[in-house]
């Protein structure tokens, strides 16, 4: 696939004038967060690998948690972490609560403040939140959201491929789409990336769209994603938009008709499954 080729003008938006509350909205969470109801993924209880600051690397453009600041090389020092144990025992404490309250959990999610997979002991906070949820709840999966950008190492797909699902980020499939929208703060490309995420097992891709300052529904944009998703061959496809107040002004939500578009183009192109969540 030639990528990075079609050029795609989807704007310079500012920063958003909203943003000032931002923080107060989304400021997380600790380290175990919830029970959250969602349609995507029922009733979860969240897990944040990444403490109080937002530490990704990418700096996407519609992005809830506001605009990325760490530097990628400052992220090998693990103070900017909370510990193994902490996350283990912050867990167990947490779904012993849940359990004495007889809430039925759909399950547990590692997401929380950016990018899970790039806390330095990814593994082992892997390996304590699977123990902790065996010995409380051992008929809950734990699910991932990452954006799938660490793929290349080995130590982070074995961890992943430990988990019952895993939920990759997908918006873009080309490398001008991946630059502006998705604005890696690595060295990155779409068939990079793509290689990555196919040796993850059983995976369920996540794409965003939105309209505005970025259009990512536009005919081109859509040809080279489901291009790229078509090389991913995931289970299931979730098509969603933003939910709250993005990073940047001039970003607004795709429509339903969109979304259920997009959907139908998807699965008549691929025959895939796909969920639509307006
Ligand atoms: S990958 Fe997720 S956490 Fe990171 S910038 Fe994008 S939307 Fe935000």
């Amino acid at each position: 696939m030639e990528t990075g080729k079609i050029r795609i003008d989807m704007g310079f938006p500012k920063p958003s004038a909203e943003y000032s509350g931002l923080k107060a909205i989304t400021e997380p969470m600790g380290l175990v967060y919830g029970p959250i109801s969602s349609r995507r993924l029922g009733l979860s209880l969240g897990v944040n690998l990444l403490g109080d600051k937002k530490i990704c690397s990418y700096d996407c453009s519609y992005c809830e948690l506001g605009p990325t600041e760490n530097r990628m090389n400052e992220l090998k020092q693990s103070e900017f972490f909370p510990t193994v144990a902490q996350i283990g025992e912050s867990l167990r404490v947490k779904l012993r609560e849940v359990t004495q309250e007889s809430i039925a959990l759909n399950n547990i999610t590692i997401s929380g403040n950016g990018e899970p997979t790039l806390h330095p002991e990814f593994d082992q906070c892997v390996d304590a939140i699977l123990a902790a949820r065996s010995d409380l709840v051992p008929e809950v999966p734990v699910v991932i959201l990452t954006n799938g950008a660490h793929c290349d190492s080995r130590r982070v797909v074995q961890s992943l491929n430990l988990l019952n699902e895993r939920i990759v980020k997908v918006d873009a499939g080309g490398d001008l789409v991946l630059k502006q929208f998705n604005r890696p703060l690595i060295r990155a490309n779409v068939s990079k990336l793509t290689a990555g995420i196919r040796k993850l097992d059983n995976v369920i891709v996540q794409s965003l769209f939105v309209k505005g300052a970025y259009d990512n529904t536009k005919n081109e944009v859509l040809e080279e994603w489901m291009e790229t998703i078509g090389i991913i061959k995931p289970k299931l496809v979730q098509i969603y938009t933003i939910a709250r107040i993005p990073a940047e002004s001039g970003i607004i939500k795709a429509d339903e008709d969109t979304l259920y578009t997009i959907e139908s183009r998807l699965k008549r192109k691929l025959q895939i499954d796909c969920a639509v969540y307006p």
